[in-house]
């Protein structure tokens, strides 16, 4: 067994999204531009309505996939196609962009708090034309692993301790849980060799890896996971924590992103945009 030790400890930084909504961008910042095969990660939390209603209207995606997933709060989106759907606490929605599709992301809620995170996943260049897809999972439909330590986990892709998350047939094979430590409860779990991947801590503090490489991470913060075979999280003594463990295949194929393009060439990009101006999409 080989522990994987943080690499990198980045803390998310504020910005604006969509229509003038605050996100924390943990990945896809200067600091940290990506972790092969994810290309950005946010979270966003505000009880003002003011950093939320603005919402995300309409804009497009090529070449990569959006995973939505809410904690608190509730969203409608619609795109071109016709599709549309509502995200409620605890749904997830894993949307394949393909070749394209026009959406917005919209609260559905005009006070209170609104809770989620998203997470851009790049596709490999050979699906990056294929159809768009939408799996949409609800709450009641994404198992719950609960260990004798007390610690709670969601499971929305992959496999902990058995039980496999609803998304399926995603090429790099993610795996990505939610979960609830105890005070003072280490979390264990076996990430192949071949997997690259992050823990993002949202709530209280955790301690990443082991022995002297080990550290400590607030909340708001992401540690990028070194190599090796097994994700080690601590929570610290005094306090639960909760994070996310996304992890996945890397693709190592060139990255050209312009905004919500993410393609392989130059020329791939500029008949992203020549495309979506022509209303090819
Ligand atoms: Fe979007």
């Amino acid at each position: 067994m080989q522990v994987r030790q943080p690499q990198q400890v980045v803390t998310a930084m504020a910005t604006q999204e969509g229509a003038g909504v605050t996100v924390h961008r943990a990945l896809g910042t200067p600091l940290l531009p990506d972790v092969d095969p994810f290309l950005m990660l946010d979270e966003f939390k505000n009880d003002d309505p003011k950093r939320y209603m603005a919402g995300f209207p309409d804009h497009p995606h090529r070449g990569m996939e959006t995973v939505t997933y809410m904690l608190a709060g509730a969203m409608r989106h619609r795109d071109n196609q016709g599709n549309e759907g509502r995200l409620r606490p605890g749904d997830v929605q894993w949307m394949t962009a393909g070749r394209g599709i026009i959406h917005s992301e919209m609260p559905e809620q005009e006070q209170g708090l609104m809770w989620g995170f998203q997470l851009w996943v790049n596709l490999p260049a050979k699906d990056k034309m294929t159809a768009p897809r939408y799996q949409e999972i609800k709450a009641a439909d994404i198992p719950e692993v609960t260990r004798l330590d007390g610690l709670r986990a969601r499971v929305i892709a992959g496999k902990l301790d058995g039980i496999a998350g609803p998304i399926n047939g995603i090429g790099v094979d993610p795996t990505y849980f939610d979960v609830a430590l105890p005070k003072a409860v280490a979390f264990e779990h076996p990430l192949p060799a071949n997997q690259q991947g992050f823990v993002y801590v949202f709530g209280g503090k955790a301690q990443i890896g082991d022995g002297a490489s080990a550290r400590a991470v607030q909340r708001g913060s992401l540690a990028v996971l070194g190599s090796g075979d097994t994700v080690k999280v601590d929570a610290w003594a005094g306090a639960d924590a909760r994070f996310l463990l996304i992890a996945g295949r890397p693709l190592n194929e060139p990255v050209v992103k312009y905004g919500p393009f993410v393609m392989n060439t130059r020329e791939q990009i500029y008949q992203a945009i020549d495309d979506f101006q022509s209303g090819r999409f």
